[in-house]
């Protein structure tokens, strides 16, 4: 008999009884008493005052380590309490619980940290020196590097405090204006009142008269709201410039280069791959402007459907077909993909009350992770699927690594992910049963390319032009529209027929406050996992382990150095970029090739 795999997730063998597992609420109050044991430790050390011993340092750094390893092991399952049902009361509370651990588990370990800066360099050095230390060395120099560079520590504390109410605080106005905002759509059983999520929604809709009437109807709801926004916006960029004016940060990007642990260089080989290139996307975007009778495509016509012929599959098909193919690069892989699937470590059920969209989270405690998601059958679901092991797999090689050297950014954090998605997607293509079922999953592909390579690339000009006028002062509604629309002609080479000048009120991206410049890690993860990709196909056998080692390094290293020791390749010149964009170009002419 075929077996087949339950689409539910398996909490219980982490914590039994969901929201009111008993277990789970011992282990929080382990956590409290483990935190407070940090704190304790971190008040009786005193470089100021005394020589530091390197054992005090150690027992402080794996105190550490338990109790960053048991936060995030609690808060991933809160995060999977509340995804799984919306209307379950006990897990809100539970989130709540979960910022207040964490504000108070940062508040110790900035302490920790300013700490570091008092002691003195040549200590310092002989320290990392120490067995115990030695391994964490990346890890701390860059905690103490980041330390010295923030004002004092009741200056930090200020800020963080006024950040609540003056920073954060406009981001959430941001959320509840969106929330509120309606929008009335026509469709054949009357005029709907729609959220602006569902609305977007039908800008797929293969009707070019829906898109265009619901485009323009978006445009009018955001442009209704655009002074609050225009408001929001200014007054969060003015904070951050503000703080890192005192900070003596003369950079925007000095802050979000830092997260990433890149350099400038990198960024800008990256960028210039990209222009270089763009003239391919150019075309793609004509072909599809003539494959659907216009002059030149808008806006809303690049995520419009060419053909519907793409057939939909089980979650059982489709977990078979992504352990067959994992298998073809990485047996490893293929294995973990399997036992994933066994274990119920998925929560992919179609059903009504979870929350939209897909996420994977770590268990670091359990060594475990689970994934998100709700599979309705599409390509594009058996793409998240698979992109999401990709993430759980980066964390399962990653389990013996000390947990303080397991953070890595969010640039890197889309290289497992993307690389298994490629993977399934290219096998997608490869089985197509017919032709048009062909370009359909082709498209699919060059569309990510598309988003990568302009959309976000508009997104990261006008903040850098944005944050720049800033500096000088509050920028007007039109300006910003003005500034949108220019960055968006820019990054799509001036192929579009109709522009979205309210792009920068309707992407949340411009209003998260959590990371600033939240759009080039998106496509340094992309091409960093395309060009090792393309790598894994020359390799053959010996790739596996080299992918691995890889992955382990990806949260004790900066990037440049991760691809010279792993991949032997420079990230500061032009070369890697190019070639993992060739084979985005590949893509684009099998297409044009396809549809002449
Ligand atoms: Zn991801």
């Amino acid at each position: 008999m075929q077996q087949t795999y339950n689409p539910t997730w398996d909490l219980d063998v982490i914590f039994p009884g969901g929201s009111d597992s008993e277990a789970f609420r011992t282990y929080l109050k382990e956590i409290e008493q483990a935190k407070e044991e940090f704190a304790i430790k971190v008040e009786a050390f005193k470089p100021e005052h005394e020589e530091v011993k390197a054992e005090q340092l150690i027992e402080i750094v794996n105190h550490l380590e338990r109790v960053s390893k048991k936060l995030r092991e609690a808060s991933a399952f809160i995060s999977c309490l509340s995804a799984q049902d919306v209307t379950d009361e006990k897990a809100s509370l539970l989130v709540g619980k979960r910022s207040d651990l964490r504000a108070e588990m940062e508040a110790v370990n900035s302490k920790f940290v300013q700490k570091l800066v008092q002691v003195d360099d040549a200590t310092w050095d002989s320290l990392l020196q120490h067995e115990g230390l030695k391994e964490l060395a990346f890890v701390l120099n860059e905690y103490r590097e980041k330390a010295k560079e923030l004002l004092s520590v009741d200056q930090e504390v200020l800020i963080n405090d006024l950040a609540v109410d003056g920073y954060h605080g406009w981001s959430q106005m941001y959320d509840t204006i969106v929330g509120k905002m309606k929008v009335e759509v026509e469709e054949e059983d009357g005029v709907k009142s729609l959220s602006v999520g569902q609305a977007s929604n039908k800008l797929g809709d293969p009707n070019r008269d829906v898109r265009k009437t619901v485009f323009h109807k978006l445009g009018d709801a955001w442009k209704e709201q655009s002074a609050l926004f225009g408001q929001t916006l200014n007054h969060l960029a003015g904070f951050r410039l503000q703080t890192y004016k005192h900070r003596n940060w003369d950079h925007v990007l000095k802050e979000p280069l830092q997260i990433n642990r890149m350099k400038q260089e990198t960024l800008d080989a990256m960028w210039t791959a990209i222009t270089h290139n763009k003239q391919h996307f150019v075309k793609y975007l004509d072909k599809k402007a003539e494959l659907l009778g216009l002059d030149k495509l808008s806006m809303y016509d690049i995520g419009a459907p060419i053909t519907d012929s793409v057939k939909k599959s089980t979650y059982t098909e489709a977990s078979k077909f992504i352990v067959e193919h994992f298998n073809n690069f990485s047996p490893k892989m293929a294995d973990f993909a399997q036992m994933a699937f066994d274990k119920r470590w998925i929560e992919a059920e179609d059903r009504a009350g979870k929350r939209p969209g897909g996420f994977c989270t770590s268990f670091p405690e359990s060594e475990q992770t689970r994934i998100f998601m709700t599979f309705s059958g599409t390509s594009s679901n058996i793409a998240t699927l698979a992109h999401e092991l990709g993430h759980a797999y980066h964390q399962h090689v990653m389990n013996d690594v000390n947990g303080l050297n397991q953070r890595y950014a969010m640039n890197v954090a889309e290289t497992a992910s993307t690389f298994a998605e490629m993977i399934v997607a290219d096998a997608s293509v490869k089985n197509a049963q017919n032709k048009e079922e062909k370009i359909a999953l082709l498209e699919d592909k060059i569309q990510r390319s598309v988003a990568f390579f302009m959309n976000i690339h508009a997104r990261f000009i006008f903040e850098n032009r944005f944050y720049e006028e800033r500096k000088e002062g509050l920028v007007s509604v039109d300006r910003l529209n003005e500034i949108m629309v220019e960055a968006q002609k820019e990054a799509y080479q001036n192929a579009l027929d109709e522009y979205d000048p309210n792009f920068w009120s309707s992407k949340l991206h411009f209003h998260i406050t959590g990371v600033p410049f939240y759009n080039f890690p998106y496509t340094f993860g992309y091409l960093f996992s395309l060009g090792i990709y393309a790598a894994a196909k020359d390799q053959g056998n010996s790739f596996e382990d080299a992918y691995i080692a890889l992955l382990r390094d990806t949260g004790r290293m900066n990037v440049e150095d991760l691809a010279m020791k792993h991949m032997n390749v420079d990230l500061t010149k032009p070369d890697f970029w190019e070639a993992a964009i060739q084979l985005c170009v590949n893509d684009v002419e099998e297409f044009i090739e396809l549809t002449q």
